[in-house]
C-alpha cells in the first residue's frame, strides 16, 4: 500500500493520459470527519469549494456513494451536478445515470416492521440511534463506550434479526460502529461504482475514463475492488493498511482535502477546465 502523495508523479502521468476523471468517494469519515452521531456530519468548508471546483471541471465527473439515504446526501453535499448514491447505491442519480435497484423496493413493508421492532428495543439506551433510511436501516451504536455494552448491543440486534436472516429476507452488514439491515440482493457500492465507471467509458469522447474511490470503512472494500479492475485509483481513507483491496492509502479526511487540491491544481495545469 502506498501514500497517495508518494505516487504523485504516476498519478499526475495517468491523469494526462485519461479523457475524463471520475472522482468517486464515500461520505462519512472520508469527505468529514467521523463524529459521535450520524447528524453532526457536516462538510468541512474547504472540502465542500472544492468539491464545488471539481463538480465545474468540464474534465471531471464527482460522484458521492454513502450508506445515507440519497436525499438526505444530497442536501449534506447540495451540489447538482455531481451523482448521489444513496442506500450504499441502492439508489443513484446525477449526471448520466439513474438508477433504482428493482427488488430493493420489494423490502420496505419488512424493514418497517424491523425498525419499528429495534426503535422500541433500544428506546431506553439512548446511546444507540436506530436510523430509518428507506431501503436499508443502521443501528448506531459508537456513543456505546463500554465493549461489554457493545456486544451485547450487537447480540441483541443479531438475536431480533436471525430469523428474516436465516429466511433469505435480509441482509446484514457491520461497520464502524454500525449495524445495518439491508435487501437480500448481491448490490454494493462496488456494484455502484461498476454502473457509473460503465456510463462513463463507454464510446464518445468519453472513453478513457479514469476513476479514483475514496472511502474508509468495510463497505468501501467492494468499490475498491471494482475500481482496481477497472484500471482506476482505490484509496484508502485512514492509517495504512494492508488487509484493505486499495493499492494507495491518505492518512485522514484532511488529507482528502489536500487530494483534491492538488487534483485540482494538477487539472488546471494540464489544461483550461
Ligand atoms: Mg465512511
Amino acid at each position: 500500500m502506498k501514500h497517495l502523495f508518494s505516487a504523485w508523479p504516476e498519478v499526475t502521468a495517468r491523469l494526462r493520459e485519461a479523457r475524463h476523471i471520475l472522482v468517486l468517494s464515500d461520505y462519512d469519515g472520508t469527505l468529514t470527519p467521523i463524529v459521535e452521531r450520524p447528524e453532526l456530519a457536516v462538510l468541512p468548508e474547504e472540502t465542500r469549494e472544492l468539491l464545488g471546483r471539481l463538480a465545474g471541471n468540464r474534465r471531471v465527473t464527482l460522484g458521492i456513494i454513502s450508506g445515507r439515504a440519497l436525499d438526505d446526501l444530497r442536501q449534506r453535499v447540495g451540489f447538482s451536478n455531481i451523482i448521489y448514491g444513496g442506500n450504499h447505491g441502492l439508489e443513484i442519480e446525477g449526471p448520466g445515470v439513474n438508477f433504482f435497484h428493482p427488488l430493493a423496493e420489494e423490502i420496505r413493508p419488512l424493514l418497517r416492521l424491523i425498525y419499528e421492532l429495534l426503535a422500541r428495543v433500544f428506546r431506553g439506551t439512548p446511546a444507540v440511534l436506530v436510523e430509518h433510511k428507506g431501503l436499508t436501516l443502521s443501528v448506531h451504536y459508537r456513543l456505546v463506550e463500554d465493549e461489554k455494552e457493545a456486544e451485547k448491543v450487537r447480540g441483541i440486534f443479531e438475536s431480533i434479526l436471525a430469523g428474516a436472516r436465516s429466511l433469505g429476507k435480509i441482509k446484514i452488514t457491520s461497520g464502524k460502529k454500525v449495524l445495518e439491515v439491508r435487501p437480500p440482493v448481491n448490490w454494493h457500492k462496488g456494484k455502484a461504482v461498476q454502473l457509473i465507471m460503465k456510463k462513463y467509458s463507454k464510446g464518445g469522447n468519453r472513453s478513457g475514463a479514469l476513476a479514483f474511490y475514496l472511502g474508509d470503512d468495510l463497505t468501501d472494500e467492494d468499490a475498491f475492488q471494482f475500481v482496481e479492475k477497472g484500471g482506476g485509483i482505490p484509496v484508502f481513507v485512514g492509517e495504512e493498511n494492508d488487509s484493505s483491496a486499495a493499492g494507495y492509502f491518505l492518512d485522514s479526511p484532511g488529507e482528502v482535502s489536500a487530494f483534491l487540491k492538488s487534483l485540482l491544481e494538477e487539472l488546471e495545469k494540464q489544461g483550461p477546465a
